[in-house]
């Protein structure tokens, strides 16, 4: 599909453009340009623009706001060691993506156009990358229903759109050990959307986030549904737990949980190491044995955003429970480093993970 390219009547100039990506944070400066793309049911997708970022309009009877159709992903363009930049896995995230689509009774978008869409405005603002230490394009790619009809079945018309934010490191000084607050609300049912990357995911765990951030904890840390005692994940990072045998327990993906690409990479560096790596159901109260017994050694949470986290200390209504030294253990620290290291480029791509950009 041909990308009608519209003008940036007003761009940013270089030097405010440096200003805001000297220190940039997450998810709080955008660059110039977007991509539309739009379907209906009648056509398809049709009318691809890379044009500037502007707020899209929208009739007070959309059917996002009132029925919630809404999916994205997250991915991020990294700049290798030789100055290109490239993206991780974007074909995974675009599997998901459709099938997140397909979860919300959404249409799919052909891979190739979600990725071409993706590298188009990757390069056109490729001079927004922030140029700090850790530093990333993070890419959102989203699509909503936009149907001006207020009866309840699948919308007809849906927009497509993906936006870039300069992102620096996740946490400024090397990554720290989290502390996390077991939830009594759950984030999703068997049969459910916890496999869908879809915003009503996330306003429901805005509550239960509140609450461990009230208690003084970093993130919020969810078990299943029906028996509320097997470990999920967190609100938006998969876990994984590290024995002193050497062994890994990751919960499988029952449809409960989102199945992350950072999961699914750091589980096949992990086993071509010769390391067991378990998907297995893992409950609180055998996580805070093991812990206490010292079997458990170290806990970690992934996702694209923040790598790797070092889980440190577990609270509940039931008191709280260390894990191994409270602080980033061995394991954490060698498979975060290991995966920086393919998505950096600093070291041999073997799995054709990194998509470069040219
Ligand atoms: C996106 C997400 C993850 C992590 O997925 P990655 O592909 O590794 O970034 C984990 N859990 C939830 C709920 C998520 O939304």
């Amino acid at each position: 599909m041909q990308f009608t390219q519209i003008p940036h009547p007003a761009p940013t100039s270089p030097a405010d453009r440096d200003a805001a990506i000297a220190d940039p944070g997450f998810g709080k400066v955008f660059t110039d340009h977007m991509v539309v793309i739009d379907y209906d049911a009648g056509t398809g997708w049709h009318d691809a623009t890379l044009g500037p970022l502007q707020p899209i309009p929208l009739h007070p009877a959309s059917s996002v706001l009132h029925y919630a159709q809404e999916i994205f992903e997250g991915l991020k363009a990294y700049r290798l060691a030789d100055g290109q930049m490239a993206l991780f896995r974007p074909d995974a995230n675009a599997q998901r993506f459709n099938a997140s689509a397909e979860r919300l009774a959404m249409p799919t978008i052909p891979e190739e156009l979600f990725i071409d869409a993706v590298r188009q405005l990757v390069l056109k603002d490729a001079d927004w990358f922030p140029q700090v230490d850790g530093g990333s394009l993070y890419i959102r790619p989203f699509m909503f229903a936009d149907e001006h009809f207020l009866g309840v079945r699948p919308a007809t018309k849906y927009k497509f759109v993906v936006i870039l934010s300069p992102a620096g490191n996740y946490f400024k000084s090397g990554a720290p050990a989290v502390s996390v607050w077991v939830s009594e609300y759950t984030r999703a049912a068997p049969g459910g959307t916890g496999a869908a990357k879809c915003g009503g995911n996330y306003a429901a765990s805005l509550v239960p986030t509140g609450e461990a951030f009230a208690h003084g904890h970093d993130q919020v840390v969810f078990l299943d549904a029906a028996e509320r005692k097997w470990i999920e994940e967190l609100g938006g990072m998969n876990l994984f737990f590290v024995f002193e045998d050497g062994r890994m327990v990751t919960p499988p993906l029952r449809g409960t949980i989102l199945p992350g690409i950072t999961r699914d990479s750091l589980i096949t560096l992990a086993r071509e190491q010769g390391l067991d790596v378990r998907e297995e159901m893992y409950s609180l109260p055998q996580w805070r044995a093991d812990a206490e017994s010292g079997k458990l050694v170290e806990t970690f949470a992934c996702g694209t955003a923040a790598v790797v986290t070092a889980v440190g200390k577990v609270a509940g209504r039931d008191g709280e429970f260390t894990i191994g030294t409270g602080g980033p253990g061995q394991m954490t620290s060698k498979l975060r480093e290991q995966l920086v290291s393919i998505q950096r480029g600093t070291v041999e791509d073997r799995h054709g993970w990194v998509t470069k950009l040219g």
